[in-house]
């Protein structure tokens, strides 16, 4: 199986141009004169595998390893190699057929690895090379005069070596990193603990508050019913009382009522007699009324007298006259008409001599005689008798009068007996005031006594709906109180069910009438209850719960937490045991067969002889702080100072055929080299690598080591390409393909060549 498909150098030592190498038959070898670079192909090799000890590749810094320029080449920036791999079957775990990694160091000593031309990190590179089992110890690659260096090596890093060769790397790594997450999961570990170890204490102070808190709401939730059961008969009671009050005075206030109305009328009756006097007054007046009506009326009927006496002295008269008329000689002339006459006849007599006029004297007589004819005719026929008609005019008149002056003495009769009336009611009325007045005194008294008995019934009232009117504020003030402690849920105390002894649900007639102390021994336990929450601290809490809740909250995360950690830790443990376990067994089985191999070649090369591997335990000191380049323990003597430590490691034992000595330090040069060839291979054997490298390890051998050589790397190229820089003719004899390598002024070539060229260009 050809694993190794070529291999590319650019700038890398002594390769200033770019070179190529492809490797196509199992065999490759590299020849040229000494100083021609062939070394330099080899650790272009460990270069490009990511070694990183610069002197394992004879440099001192990163920048030897870069071509330093020639006569006619100017010196590289960069030296770079890239190696590339079959691929298929999987070698590497890389979904690719082909697997090129690349490594250049520039000048800066910055290292660049790239892997199919993405640019990677040395762990990378080291990772996958482990998996494909081509570990970085170089157990393949053997350098030049390095061919003992599995013998020379100490027990651990001949362990090592082993390991590795073994293909037991990729577990170490896998130990390695799970010993990492170990400490780190541990670290973790501590810090969650530590974290919880630190909020106990609070957890723990929070646990008391939340407990007194549970405590106070308990008690809060005894209060609650506590209250319930009071103050809803604390209502009941109080409403109950003033329905009775309210009914109770509904009488004495009726009554009370009913007495002012009384008293009021009393006492109006008895304002009433003060217009007594008025009356008397007013009495006295009608009695000078009647005084005066009855003189007047008297006056009247005087009156009527005297008009009657003139009447009748009247009628007399008239009697005379009539009788004296009856006779003409008795005829009766009036003066006053004789003179009316002499007057009309003066007047008429005067307009004549006015005038002067004596022709109208004629007619005037004759007017006078006329005149005086029309007098003596008129006075005969009527004579003075017409004196009756007068009188008689007379009399009517005076009856006239006389009716006259009845009619006001009719009306004055009827204004007498009014008055006279109004005289007597009043005189009974001030008689029966007397009497109602005595009456009205009486009654007054009576009434203020009445008056008297039912305010003082009010009165009691009064008392006690003021003493319920305390017990009133001092159940608002309860209630305000208790809904501030225990919450709204105390204010539907409405509906609270109060139950007897029976534990039948009371009457409100019972709750009311039950005894008062009971109440007051209640509202004392509700007291004692109220101080006892008061002495656990006040307020709802809320706060620490939802702090408890939360710390507690976090605690059980990081108890689970711890839980994951601790259970990752196990896994860790156990995967590293089990790993550890793998790696012990693989390694004792691989020892076992490394060892049929290492006898196998070893008799071959010595024609008997036997050499083995063993498991050795070494006490070592550990040195305080004292460590090589390379990192390894220094053995130091036992009376230093140091830690004692036991290193377990392999050894190598071998003795040879027909000699009595034994160990590697009895061994010649040749010898150890064969030695170590035997080891490697069978090393090799046991777990080919996908390529080995080996230069000039068959420098020491004569000529027919040379071929038992080259027979036992023929058998080894059927499991592991071989590229093989040498000198040796056999050896050249067993390659495919032979590269040889030139200096041309300073700068190495390459170019394939055949065997006899090969053999030419070695010598
Ligand atoms: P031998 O057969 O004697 O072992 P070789 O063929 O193995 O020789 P190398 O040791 O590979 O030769 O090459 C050594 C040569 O490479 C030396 O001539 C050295 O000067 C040259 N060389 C080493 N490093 C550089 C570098 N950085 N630049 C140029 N040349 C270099």
């Amino acid at each position: 199986m050809l694993r190794l498909k070529s291999l590319e150098l650019t700038g890398f030592k002594s390769f200033g141009k770019k070179a190529i190498l492809e490797f196509k038959t199992p065999i490759t070898a590299i020849v040229g004169p000494n100083g021609s670079g062939k070394s330099n192909v080899a650790e272009s090799f460990r270069f490009v595998l990511g070694e990183q000890s610069i002197k394992s590749m004879r440099g001192k810094k990163g920048e030897d390893l870069i071509f330093n320029g020639s006569n006619d080449t100017a010196r590289a920036n960069r030296a770079h190699v890239k190696v590339t791999f079959n691929n298929n079957p999987r070698l590497f775990n890389l979904d690719f057929d082909e697997v090129a990694m690349e490594r250049a160091v520039h000048r800066d000593a910055v290292n660049e690895y790239l892997l199919n031309g993405s640019q990677v990190r040395l762990k990378d590179v080291s990772e996958l090379l482990a998996y494909a089992h081509i570990g970085s110890s170089g157990h393949h690659i053997i350098s030049q005069g390095e061919a003992d260096r599995i013998l020379n090596a100490n027990i651990r890093e001949r362990k090592a070596m082993i390991e590795d060769a073994l293909g037991l790397k990729v577990y170490l790594y896998k130990k390695q990193e799970s010993g990492k997450k170990l400490e780190k999961t541990r670290e973790n570990i501590e810090s969650v603990e530590s974290l919880r170890r630190e909020i106990a204490p609070h957890i723990r102070f929070l646990q008391k508050q939340v407990e007194k808190i549970e405590k106070t709401l308990e008690m809060k939730e005894k209060l609650k019913d506590l209250y319930k059961e009071y103050l809803k008969r604390e209502d009941v009671f109080i409403k109950h009382e003033k329905e009775r009050i309210r009914i109770g005075k509904v009488k004495p206030e009726e009554n009370l009522a009913r007495c002012e109305k009384e008293l009021h009328e009393a006492k109006d009756v008895l304002s009433r007699s003060e217009q007594r006097d008025v009356k008397s007054s007013a009495i006295i007046d009608l009695e000078e009324k009647i005084k005066v009506v009855r003189q007047s009326r008297e006056q009247l009927a005087r009156d009527i007298g005297r008009i009657e006496g003139e009447i009748h002295s009247l009628e007399r008269i008239i009697r005379k006259q009539q009788e004296l008329a009856s006779t003409e000689e008795n005829k009766m002339v009036y003066v006053r008409d004789v003179e009316a006459l002499s007057r009309d006849i003066s007047l008429r007599m005067d307009a004549v001599v006015e005038s002067g006029d004596v022709s109208i004297l004629k007619s005037v007589f004759g007017t006078i005689k006329e005149l005086l004819s029309g007098f003596i005719s008129r006075n005969k026929t009527e004579g003075a008798g017409s004196g009756i008609a007068e009188t008689e005019a007379d009399i009517v008149t005076l009856r006239a009068q006389k009716k006259d002056v009845e009619e006001k003495i009719t009306g004055i009769a009827e204004e007498e007996k009014a008055l006279s009336e109004q005289y007597h009611a009043l005189q009974e009325d001030i008689e029966r005031e007397k009497d109602t007045n005595r009456d009205a005194e009486k009654a007054v008294f009576r009434i203020m006594a009445e008056q008297n008995e039912v305010i003082s019934e009010l009165n009691i009232y009064k008392g006690q709906e003021e003493s319920l009117r305390v017990v009133e504020e001092d159940f608002k003030r309860e209630l305000t109180e208790a809904g501030v402690l225990i919450g709204r849920a105390v204010l539907d105390f409405a509906e609270y069910s109060v139950l007897g002894v029976d534990a039948a649900v009371m009457s409100v007639e019972a709750i009311a009438s039950a005894p008062r102390s009971e109440q007051d021994e209640r509202r004392r336990v509700i007291e004692r209850i109220k101080i006892r929450i008061e002495d656990a601290g006040g307020g709802s809490g809320d706060e620490t719960l939802k702090e408890f809740k939360e710390a507690t909250e976090r605690d059980a995360f990081l108890a689970h937490e711890l839980e994951d950690l601790g259970k990752s830790a196990t896994g860790l443990e156990q995967l590293i045991a089990e790993l550890d376990e793998k790696i012990a067994v693989e390694f004792r089985l691989g020892i076992e067969k490394i060892n049929t191999q290492f006898q196998h070649f070893f008799s071959l090369m010595f024609g008997g002889g036997t050499a083995a591997l063993s498991f050795v335990q070494e006490k070592k000191r550990k040195a305080k702080s004292v460590f090589s380049e390379d990192d390894v323990d220094m053995e130091v003597s036992d009376d230093e100072e140091g830690e004692a430590e036991v290193e377990e490691g392999i050894d190598v034992t071998v003795s040879l055929p027909h000699k009595k000595v034994k160990g590697l330090m009895m061994l010649s040069g040749g010898e150890r080299a064969l030695a170590s060839i035997a080891l490697l291979f069978a090393i090799s054997q046991v777990n080919p690598p996908p390529f080995i490298i080996l230069d000039e390890t068959d420098a020491a051998l004569d000529e027919a080591n040379s071929r038992k050589y080259g027979d036992m790397i023929e058998s080894l190229s059927k499991y592991s390409q071989l590229i093989l820089i040498t000198h040796n003719r056999e050896t050249m004899s067993r390659a495919g393909v032979i590269y040889g390598v030139t200096m041309i002024t300073g700068s190495s070539k390459l170019l394939s060549i055949e065997f006899d060229e090969a053999v030419a260009v070695a010598k």
